[in-house]
């Protein structure tokens, strides 16, 4: 987009003097973008929740908010709205400030001319464009670092964090803490005989039918290819076996498709005094190795 092909403008500006020299310092260097001046904060802020601006110009100084909260305030309303401040000659140290703040520039109001002005406004808008675009980027990485791709659950990695968040609140409060594991009884064969594909959509009907059955502060994540964990804050061994005995029914129940049945084993444990990550993860591994050799699709404990 050039400062040219601007569609609107929205200049918040208490000062009539200053609102009319930018007024004309627009239609001077021939910029079509309709103009909007409001003399308020809100009501600045209200235009925008209607309409899209392409850029604002703010005078940081206005009848309802002054300084740099001006900025930020009208930043978290409209986030997406690149923002130029405009300050003057004495305190150019805000637009500084803003800047560091989330604006996109400052400009200094005795300093300005249309050039100036009309270039700020072109780059506000591609810098806005840049920062929306890495941002999304960011989110989607960060995702990814958390979030398995298959199942959309958590994967390791964000389960480790949280375990040990769970483990500190245990030692803490000396409150209950119980884990899960279960694995996918024969596995390998529903892919040999059905396809990978099957096994994938195997996979996440077990995550989604897992994701139903437990409560929202149960901390769900595949912890392999066809292992998954269960941590489940203030509950007793006891209390987790009888959710473990859920899903074991609810899976060896499940039409997976084509009558497709896949059942599992799980291996079921508490937090102890002295435990860690790897104990306390190993005890419930250990539980699982129990209910395969003892003939699967079965629940035991340790
Ligand atoms: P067991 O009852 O002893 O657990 O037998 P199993 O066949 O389930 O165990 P094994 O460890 O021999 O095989 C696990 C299989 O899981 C092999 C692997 O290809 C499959 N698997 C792991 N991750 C994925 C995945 O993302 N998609 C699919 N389709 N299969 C996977
Ligand atoms: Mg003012
Ligand atoms: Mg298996
Ligand atoms: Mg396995």
């Amino acid at each position: 987009m050039s400062a040219n092909s601007m569609h609107t403008v929205l200049l918040i500006e208490d000062d009539p003097g200053d609102a009319l020299l930018i007024k004309e310092m627009l239609e001077q260097q021939e910029c079509q973008a309709q103009l909007i001046t409001v003399q308020r904060l809100s009501e600045g802020i209200h235009i925008l929740q209607q309409n899209a601006c392409d850029v604002v110009l703010l005078d940081m100084n206005l009848p309802d908010s002054s300084g740099l909260p001006t900025m930020t305030r009208l930043l978290d309303a409209v986030p997406s709205t690149p923002i130029i401040v405009l300050t003057g000659l004495s305190d150019e140290s805000f637009g500084v400030d803003a800047v560091k703040s989330g604006a996109q520039d400052y400009l200094v109001k005795g300093d300005l001319d249309g050039r100036i002005l009309k270039r700020a406004m072109f780059y506000a808008v591609e810098r806005k464009k840049l920062e929306i675009a890495l941002k999304q980027t960011r989110d989607l990485f960060e995702r990814q670092a958390r979030i398995d791709y298959l199942t959309g659950i958590y994967n390791r990695l964000m389960f480790t964090e949280l375990l040990e968040a769970e483990l500190q609140r245990a030692r803490r409060y000396g409150s209950d803490l119980s884990l899960i594991m279960f694995d996918l009884d024969h596995f390998k064969k529903v892919n040999d005989t059905y396809g990978h594909n099957m096994g994938d959509h195997v996979l996440k009907e077990v995550a989604q039918l897992t994701s139903d059955s437990i409560r929202a502060h149960d901390i769900f994540t595949r912890w392999g290819g066809e292992e998954f964990m269960v941590l489940i804050p203030k509950t007793d061994q006891n209390q987790a076996g009888i959710l473990a005995e859920k899903l074991r029914r609810l899976f060896e129940a499940h039409d997976f498709g084509n009558g497709l049945q896949v059942t599992a084993s799980f291996g079921v444990t508490q937090f102890r005094v002295g435990d860690h990550a790897d104990t306390f993860t190993a005890r419930s591994d250990k539980a699982m190795y129990l209910a395969k050799q003892k003939g699967r699709n079965r629940i035991e404990s340790l």
